[in-house]
């Protein structure tokens, strides 16, 4: 059985986010506290005692004391059951996390080369001992089957995809540390189980729905899929920010090229959005996005949620 745990459904900053009055975060630090959502990130496991994250959100710390699934093991001095991290990208909302898992348990990273060469290049990185903490580049298109911490299989395969995206924000009109090669900078996943064969799609960044894409996840029995904003000049409209979803990397939920209506008719089991951004009024249970998402058989998770497959 595949186990699934949703972390974090939010986008980078949270909900709510450090710096932001916006009406959202506001509800979410005063009357309406189950607004509050750490950055996105899941859990994932084929036995149920070994477990593998997909991303390490800044959040990584305060998500890992609320899932009892990735607690030491009672009576052990020191251990944790996550065997590895695998990265999707390379912005801060996935990496972050690495630097509160440096207290010298081993597990694997498992990354494009051009997210590893970031990791690399940043030196602070280096407080994970790579003799400890491997790092294993993926590459796209070929399938792999991360490790347990004792090296042996584990049950899960994972197929990395080229999603439409773009490039870590923090490196924009820099020279890349992989050089300039566009591939590689968002992936998708495949998740499969291998003994059940049941598997799922994660997305949490995809700028622009292609039909290869919609061939790719037509019948999946889960997506999890980038719902980062609502519509796409979201946070310019709301006087937050001058960028609009695209801009980032991110396709809007509704519209005519929106995810809502590109992932229609595809006979998707279960839809759950991920990488919600604060300013996103699907987030609001009342909102008339929430209830227009929710017609369209879309899921908005809280942190926490378990889905086994
Ligand atoms: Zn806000």
């Amino acid at each position: 059985m595949l186990r699934v745990v949703v972390l974090g459904a939010a986008a980078g900053g949270g909900v709510p986010q450090w710096n932001c009055g916006c009406p959202i975060c506001q509800a979410a630090r005063t009357e309406q506290p189950e607004l509050q959502s750490t950055q996105a990130s899941l859990a994932i496991s084929a036995d149920g005692g070994n477990w593998f994250l997909i991303n390490a959100s800044p959040d990584l710390r305060q998500q890992l004391i609320a899932a009892p699934q990735l607690h030491p093991s009672p009576g052990k001095l020191r251990h944790s059951p996550i065997a590895g991290v695998i990265l999707t990208n390379g912005e801060i909302d996935a990496i972050a996390g690495l630097l509160s898992m440096r207290e010298g348990s081993p597990f694997t990273i498992y990354a494009h080369a051009k997210v590893l060469a970031t990791l690399k290049s940043n030196s602070i990185f280096n407080v994970l001992n790579e003799k400890i903490v491997r790092r294993q580049p993926i590459a796209i298109e070929q399938a792999f089957e991360p490790a347990l911490a004792d090296g042996s299989p584990s049950g899960i395969e994972i197929l990395p995809f080229e999603v439409s995206g773009k490039g870590a924000w923090y490196l924009e009109g820099e020279r890349h540390p992989a050089g300039q090669d566009d591939a590689g900078d968002t992936l998708g996943l495949r998740i499969r189980d291998k003994a059940t064969d049941k598997f799922f799609y994660f997305l949490a960044a995809c700028a622009r729905v292609t039909d290869d894409l919609k061939s790719r996840l037509r019948g999946a029995p889960l997506v999890f899929f980038d719902g980062t904003v609502w519509r796409d000049d979201e946070l310019i409209a709301a006087g937050l920010s001058n960028k609009t979803g695209q801009g980032m990397g991110h396709i809007a939920m509704s519209g005519e090229t929106g995810a809502i209506a590109a992932l229609e008719g595809l006979g998707i089991g279960r839809k759950v959005f991920l990488h919600i951004n604060n300013s996103n009024p699907a987030l609001l249970h009342d909102s008339e996005e929430r209830r227009t998402a929710e017609r369209a058989g879309w899921q908005i998770p809280a942190d926490g949620t378990e889905i086994m497959l």
